[in-house]
């Protein structure tokens, strides 16, 4: 982001959830010049990060889709005006600069916008790490994964996936082929994914072992040797792995909000009726706002980003007269 410096977007979206999406989206449509911030190393927020394989049925014009394909629409929706997206990274103050515009402080540097667009649902998410101490050295080794980006990192390798929700299931089904071996350790012996996800990873070659925790971490011999506690039991076991993905879930951190001088109820922004803080060309949308008659779904945010966007550029660009309908924006 360094290089950026001197750039200023004229919108920035701070949360690269389904809700900071559709806002990013709307805007590129418009013309706006925008950025997205999102702590994660991916998009999609609450849907892609808790609930990737459940089916939503309360977005409108939509019969039924899986939580994860919602998002790829949406990454596939945001190609077509693409904003500046930067993943790993965090907002942590919010500014004035000398042009009364805003400086935003992330983990990776400073960027500059003309307008914010709050959409930070329940808060920055962060993987669940072990909760032991291991070396940090395995994770940029590439021997501990939190994430998974590319399924090509396992080819023919052997892999341990730890966890036991719909996520590490879905992983662990994945890689199946892909992989020489998966291992798939879990602290209980029941899983928490869906009914239908544990009976394919039934059927499956991946080799299931319950219940056990991780302990600890070493290498040896250019592999990682895993050692296994079995739980409730002194017994200790050793599995020896190319690659480890942990996949405990999400922490979601919203403390951040107190320093951004914005007026709130509880940890929830209080907005008006055209999405704005108390702040000048600060908005909030989707879960993180409050206002009479506010609902946590999808739909609620999906209608509160054109209103924070036309705001925001209405104010931002005054001249300029936006188009209501998509369908006067272009020929075909
Ligand atoms: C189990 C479950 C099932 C659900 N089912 C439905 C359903 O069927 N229908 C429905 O309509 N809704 C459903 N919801 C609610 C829906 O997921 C939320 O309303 C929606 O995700 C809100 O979107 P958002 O973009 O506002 O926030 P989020 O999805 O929370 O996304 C916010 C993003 O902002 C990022 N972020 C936060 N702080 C920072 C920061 N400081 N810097 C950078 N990035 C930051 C986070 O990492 C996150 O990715 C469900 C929720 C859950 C938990």
């Amino acid at each position: 982001m360094r290089e950026k410096l001197t750039h200023k977007y004229d919108l920035t979206i701070i949360g690269g959830g389904p809700v900071g999406l559709f806002a990013a989206y709307f805007a590129g449509m418009r013309n706006a010049d925008v950025a997205i911030i999102e702590s994660l190393p991916q998009l999609g927020g609450q849907v892609a990060a808790l609930f990737p394989e459940k089916m939503v049925y309360d977005v409108g014009g939509i019969a039924g889709i899986k939580a994860k394909d919602l998002i790829k629409q949406q990454e596939a929706q945001l190609a077509l005006f693409p904003p500046k997206i930067f993943l790993k990274t965090e907002a942590q103050t919010i500014e004035t600069d000398d042009d009364g515009d805003y400086v935003i402080t992330t983990t990776q540097g400073d960027l500059h916008t003309r307008g914010i667009i709050i959409a930070i649902g329940t808060g920055a998410f962060a993987p669940r790490r072990l909760a032991f101490d291991y070396d940090p050295a395995l994770e940029t080794a590439g021997y501990l994964d939190y994430f998974v980006q590319d399924l090509e990192t396992y080819r023919d390798r052997d892999v341990v996936i730890a966890g036991g929700g719909d996520s590490a299931i879905d992983w662990a089904l994945a890689l199946a082929p892909i992989a020489q071996h998966v291992t798939l350790v879990h602290r209980r012996n029941q899983f928490r994914g869906l009914e239908s996800s544990v009976t394919k990873l039934e059927e499956s070659p991946v080799q299931i072992k319950t219940p056990y925790l991780i302990s600890q971490l070493a290498t040896a011999a250019d592999q990682l040797v895993i050692d296994l506690k079995k739980v409730k039991t002194d017994d200790h076991e050793q599995l020896r792995a190319d690659k480890l993905i942990v996949n405990y879930g999400f922490t979601a951190d919203s403390r951040v909000l107190r320093q951004w001088g914005l007026e709130l109820a509880g940890m929830k922004v209080k907005v008006n009726t055209q999405m704005a803080t108390n702040r000048p060309r600060i908005y909030a949308i989707g879960d993180v706002v409050t206002y009479p008659g506010k609902l946590d779904l999808l739909a609620v945010g999906y209608a509160e980003a054109p209103i924070a966007v036309a705001t925001a550029l209405q104010t931002i660009y005054p001249e300029k007269i936006q188009p209501v309908h998509s369908t006067s924006l272009f020929e075909h």
